[in-house]
């Protein structure tokens, strides 16, 4: 990510912390990953989500508009794989997704 972008992800991260409290704490983090863009790991103490530093701005704001999503989503801990995407995760990701969108359209 060019630095000009970091500031503005920084904005970004603590937008979605800040109107979507999840139930326990979620951490974003940005790392070497080996076979994918994003992962999520929740655990008792909360999530961490991790973005793979190889993406540039707008694909790291696609993954974490995902990811923060399925933490956000408990109708997830009732489904099965395939409908971890279901229309309540969808219903999260629009909300998200525009939130962040926000952030990053104002003119300030
Ligand atoms: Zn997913």
């Amino acid at each position: 990510m060019r630095d000009i972008d970091k500031k503005k992800w920084r904005r970004v991260i603590s937008a979605l912390k800040r109107e979507f409290p999840a139930q326990r704490p979620v951490k974003v983090r940005t790392s070497r990953l080996k076979n994918a863009e994003a992962s999520t790991v929740t655990g008792p103490t909360g999530s961490t989500i991790y973005i793979s530093s190889a993406l540039n701005f707008s694909a790291a704001f696609d993954a974490l508009a995902h990811e923060y999503s399925h933490v956000l989503d408990s109708h997830e801990r009732f489904a099965d794989h395939d409908s971890q995407h279901g229309e309540t995760w969808g219903v999260w990701y629009s909300r998200v997704y525009r939130a962040m969108l926000r952030v990053v359209e104002d003119k300030q």
